[in-house]
């Protein structure tokens, strides 16, 4: 079976044949903490457009380790520590950073830059894409899949 987009581990995979419904370079300092990379490129698809294979395989970790009741857990896989995606308690959604968990990230684009901070110091981007100080204005949170 081949898949739209696919990524995971040696011993977890995941898949989607469906399109992300978000896909931004996120600012963050979450980001920034749990990936060590400036800017960590963030793709989201729908909760249930993203399947797990050996998802009994999965250590479940809170993503934002200052806030360990939030929504958002990373998922890292058992048997090699990849980290493998984010899921979502409320099943929203599931998010991917393409470059660490699989994916190739020129198949999903990154379409603007969210969470941007003036105040971190950081330079503004000037890539040309939209940048807001959070997630875009019109994303939605999809309903509980
Ligand atoms: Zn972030
Ligand atoms: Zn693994």
């Amino acid at each position: 079976m081949s898949h739209k987009f696919a990524g995971g581990c040696d011993h977890v995979h995941t898949h989607s044949d469906k399109d992300p419904i978000d896909n931004h370079t996120c600012h963050c300092s979450v980001c920034k903490s749990v990936t060590g990379q400036d800017t960590t490129h963030v793709v989201f698809f729908k909760h249930g457009d993203l399947g797990v294979d050996e998802s009994d395989n999965l250590n479940r970790q809170p993503f934002n380790a200052k806030n360990p009741d939030g929504p958002l857990e990373l998922c890292t896989c058992a048997t090699c520590g990849t980290p493998i995606m984010l899921d979502d308690k409320e099943n929203r959604i599931r998010a991917i950073v393409p470059n660490l968990m699989g994916y190739q990230p020129d198949s999903l684009p990154a379409t603007y830059h969210a969470f941007y901070d003036p105040a971190t110091g950081a330079a503004a981007p000037n890539d040309g894409r939209p940048v807001y100080e959070g997630l875009r204005p019109d994303f939605v949170w999809p309903k509980p899949s």
